[in-house]
């Protein structure tokens, strides 16, 4: 099988080629910085824009560097959800007019699933059941996966996940936003004290799994106030003192922000083990996870609970096509994809994108099961 995988939820435009042995023949990522540095965020109507603006390249792209045409690719996968629903239908679009016009069956990918599943192309020996930490700039989720398509919510957050903290953080730090915010912060960290700053630990007093980062975003905030930290002086410009004070506030907050990992994930792989025994492995994925700080403090915590950390390495964390192919393998292979759209008119039927989708809701409505 080989499976072409197209990725555009948020802000990258993302193609990859996959063999089912697990070969990469290809991977592109188109990346939307320049646009994020001008508007300072995700303006859902300008990504979808530059999506289209680049979709047919990258996929030629792709294509072209896995030495192939499309009449050598066995199905089309595509993230429908969860997502910014403009961007998600440039995606869906060309997957159904690739599908459509070589007869191509389409497989309807979850973005978050995606994150964990591509832990088991690189990780040959990683079997259901496992449990998967998924950290990015939108999710915060402790799942169990008892099997392909079958995901155990463990918890969330209750407001906003680590890696919009990391990236508000670069902001309010005057860090180089030409990248996101959370390659910034590591790398500034390391050159501070992570106990200059008192930050507490988030939801000491919630004996569950869940997640929170507001409130930690409100203390770093009123720190870097009474630090007089100015954002509008890149750190590039600023005193040796001004950036050490910079660079403890990043450490700091990466340390309690961390730290909060370490304690649900210890706590959920407590409750997790009680429940399917047969777990071996946590997994880790998504933009955070290709944090060093991050993979090294969970090594540890997971280590010292008797399972063994699964991480991608950093391009398979952050968003890319590769995580899309698999997926549809992984799917495909069990019998999970739609027919081919109609050659005539692929875009005739509305394929139904989810920019809501929490994991952990079976594969339903919309889906074939079995064909
Ligand atoms: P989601 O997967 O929730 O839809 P997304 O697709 O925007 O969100 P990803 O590409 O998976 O996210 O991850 C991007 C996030 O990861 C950003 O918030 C970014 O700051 C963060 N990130 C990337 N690299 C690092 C790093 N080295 N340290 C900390 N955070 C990082
Ligand atoms: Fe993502």
């Amino acid at each position: 099988l080989v499976v072409l995988g197209i990725e555009t939820s948020c802000d990258d435009t993302a193609v990859a080629v996959v063999r089912s042995d697990g070969e990469i023949l290809s991977q592109v990522v188109s990346s939307q910085a320049d646009l994020l540095v001008k508007y300072g965020g995700v303006d859902p109507k300008m990504a979808e824009e530059a999506h289209s603006q680049v979709i047919d390249q990258v996929v030629q792209e792709a294509l072209d560097k896995a030495y192939m045409t499309e009449k050598d690719l066995t199905a089309v996968a595509v993230t429908i959800g969860p997502g910014l629903s403009l961007c998600l239908r440039v995606g869906v679009q060309k997957a159904r007019r690739i599908a459509g016009g070589f007869n191509l069956p389409i497989i309807g990918i979850h973005h978050m699933e995606a994150h964990a599943l591509v832990a088991r192309l690189i990780e040959k020996d990683l079997q259901f059941p496992f449990m998967a930490l998924l950290i990015s700039g939108g999710h915060n989720l402790l799942i169990l996966a008892r099997d392909l398509g079958q995901y155990i919510q463990l918890g969330t957050t209750i407001d906003d996940a680590i890696g919009e903290a990391y990236d508000k953080l670069a902001k309010w730090l005057g860090l180089d936003m030409s990248r996101s915010g959370g390659p910034a912060i590591e790398e500034l960290a390391r050159e501070g004290n992570d106990k200059s700053f008192n930050f507490s630990i988030p939801m000491k007093q919630h004996k569950d799994c869940n997640f929170s980062y507001a409130g930690l975003k409100t203390q770093v905030r009123r720190a870097i106030e009474s630090k007089k930290i100015d954002a509008k002086i890149p750190i590039s410009s600023a005193s040796y003192e001004d950036r050490m004070s910079r660079a403890d506030m990043a450490a700091s907050f990466q340390r309690i922000a961390v730290l909060h990992l370490e304690e649900r994930c210890e706590r959920a792989i407590q409750w997790a083990l009680k429940m399917e025994p047969s777990i071996k492995h946590l997994v880790i994925s998504g933009g955070v996870a290709s944090n060093q700080y991050v993979r090294a403090r969970l090594d540890a915590v997971v280590k010292k609970n008797g399972l063994q950390l699964v991480c991608p390495p950093p391009r398979l964390c952050t968003d890319n096509g590769v995580m899309i192919a698999w997926t549809g393998i992984e799917h495909f292979r069990v019998g999970r994809y739609d027919p081919p759209p109609p050659a005539e008119d692929p875009e005739d039927f509305f394929y139904d994108v989810r920019p809501r989708w929490p994991l952990g809701e079976e594969y339903a409505e919309g889906r074939s099961e079995s064909r």
